[in-house]
This record gives structure tokens, sequence and C-alpha cells, in this order.
């Protein structure tokens, strides 16, 4: 697999402060990749760091195989912050004045107009625009350059559910043009929605790397119940294959390790002469995951 960008041992002090620890990560080329995080768990960090705002205090990265230089950062387009626009300029007049500011030759000002779905609006004041219309105006100023990778850090932040399905719509629609997207979100649903790989991390952390299916992958828990509840608990408590007994309700929630399953465990309480009453293999949702990750540690 191609990656656009290799990040590797990056560390960030603020004084005393550790806000990014040893990260290590791989961005695959054609990715939508999810940097999750609930808040000051070190995404923008990491995003200032990666796009040559901030220093690291250790580690490195390299961006297509190479330096961050002057080449490379016309291959990245991004947006920390709303850029200042001209309240009274219109969105093509604003996009025309990003445009010498970067001193493009050719801007496709139709085409990215058309792909944050405001090329109607083209010739309204930008006063006049929705916060959504805003956000997706800064995004279409990003794409000007024609980058390979857009750069979004909380791209929904503050928008209505309207709003939010449009900006996840034009991330679809953005990638399906083979640009790779890397987005910091602390939500999960964003992330899940439209996200093909999702780093996850905590305080500096990183908890969990690679596709969003995997969070959920061989994670599950069975629950259980028997009349003899006392001989359950006791039985489970020597399997191997259990790490975690929990109570909830009369029912007894069972994890563990990717060998657990609910055939091997009926058959081997039977054997210790426990008789189930209830038993159910449950997946845990990608929201009790991430909660789960982001607890833990
Ligand atoms: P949020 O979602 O709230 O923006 P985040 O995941 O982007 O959070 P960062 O803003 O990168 O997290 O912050 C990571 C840690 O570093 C936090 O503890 C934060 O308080 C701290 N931090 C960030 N910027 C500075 C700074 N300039 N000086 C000192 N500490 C900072």
């Amino acid at each position: 697999m191609e990656h656009i960008l290799n990040i590797h041992n990056l560390s960030k002090d603020y004084g005393h402060i550790r806000a990014l620890n040893r990260l290590s990560l791989d961005i695959p080329k054609g990715s939508v990749f999810g940097l999750l995080g609930p808040n000051g768990s070190g995404k923008t960090t990491t995003l200032a760091i990666l796009l040559g705002i901030l220093k690291q205090s250790e580690g490195d990265f390299s961006w297509f195989g190479g330096a961050f230089d002057f080449k490379a950062k016309q291959r990245v387009g991004a947006i920390l912050e709303t850029p200042n626009f001209y309240p009274y300029l219109s969105a093509y007049k604003n996009l025309e004045v990003v445009a010498q500011v970067k001193e493009l030759t050719k801007p496709k000002y139709d085409e990215v107009l058309e792909l944050v779905k405001l090329r109607d609006r083209a010739k309204s004041k930008f006063k006049t625009y929705s916060l959504g219309m805003k956000q997706r105006l800064a995004i279409a100023s990003a794409l000007l350059c024609e980058p390979e990778v857009l750069i979004l850090d909380e791209p929904t932040n503050g928008l209505d559910p309207e709003g939010i399905a449009e900006i996840r719509q034009m991330i679809k629609d953005i990638a399906a043009r083979g640009i790779t997207v890397l987005i910091a979100s602390h939500l999960l649903v964003e992330v899940e929605k439209v996200c093909t790989h999702v780093a996850v991390i905590k305080k500096g952390n990183l908890l969990y790397s690679g596709p969003v299916e995997g969070l959920t992958k061989d994670s599950g828990f069975i629950e259980l119940s028997s009349d003899d509840r006392n001989g359950l608990k006791k039985v489970l408590q020597t399997l191997p294959e259990v790490s975690k007994v929990e109570e909830i309700g009369n029912l007894l929630r069972v994890s563990g390790s990717a060998m657990l399953n609910a055939t091997s465990l009926n058959r081997q309480l039977a054997q210790k002469g426990v008789y189930l009453n209830h038993l159910e293999q449950k997946k845990t949702s990608l929201e009790d995951h991430f909660l789960e990750l982001t607890k833990a540690s």
C-alpha cells in the first residue's frame, strides 16, 4: 500500500505538558483518514506540526516520501481555521483573491465551486452565507491549488444536521476524485460515516490505528445468565479467554480475547455443571468501542 504520509515517533511538549507522545502513523494514499480523539488529545497539535506551523520536540515525518518543502506544500491543501474572506465580495471574487495570493496560474473556479455545491450561490456576497456555506467555501479555497491531500480540522463544528450532511457528502465526493483526506475530529459519528481509516488518540497517545472496521473486529461481548449465578461467576473466572466479567442487571457480560465465543463458553460451562438460561453474543458498537478505548487509558 502506498502512503502519502509517514509519521515516526512524533512528540510535542508545551513546557512540561506532553501534548503528543511518540506518535507513529502511516496515511494510505486515497484514504479518508480520521484522527479521532477527545478534546485536548493532541489532534490540532499533530496537524500543525505536519503542516510546518509548529516544530515537533522529537520524531519526524515525511510527506510523499520526502521533506515538506515548497513542492510538497503545494500538494497539500489545509484548513485549520476558517480563512478570512471579504464579507462584501462574492464567493467567486473571494476565490479570485485567493488565487492571486497563491499565484495560481489556471485556477478552476467553477470546478471547485461545483465540488462544494456553491456554484448556484457563487455570485452571492460572502456575508449572506450560512455557516455551512462559509465552511464549504473555505474548503473550495483549499482545493483551488488542486491538492493531492486535503486536511480538515473539525469540519462540521457548529453546523446543524443539514450542514453536517452536506459536508459529509462533499468529503465523499472529494475522496471519489482520488484526493486523500485527513480529518481531525472528536466526533466518532463523523469519522464512522466518512472515513476508511482511523487513528484514535488520547492525551497524545495512540490507542488504535487501522481500518475503521478494525475498531470492532474480534471485539464484542457475550451476555449470559444462569440460575446458579455464583457457580457461573466462579467458572468464568477460571477461563483464560475471559478477561472481564461485569454484572449488568440479571445478566453477566463477559469479554475477553479473540478466542472467546459463545459455543465454546456454553460447552465449557456445561462440562463444569453450570447450565445457562440465557446466552447471547453481541458486537460492540463503534461508539462503545471508542468510549472504551478512550476511557481505559
Ligand atoms: P481540541 O479538540 O479541543 O482542539 P486537540 O485534540 O486538538 O483538542 P490540542 O489542541 O492539540 O488537542 O491540545 C493538546 C494538549 O496540548 C492539550 O492539553 C492542550 O491544552 C495543550 N496545548 C495546546 N496548545 C498549547 C499551547 N500553545 N501551550 C500550552 N499547551 C497547549
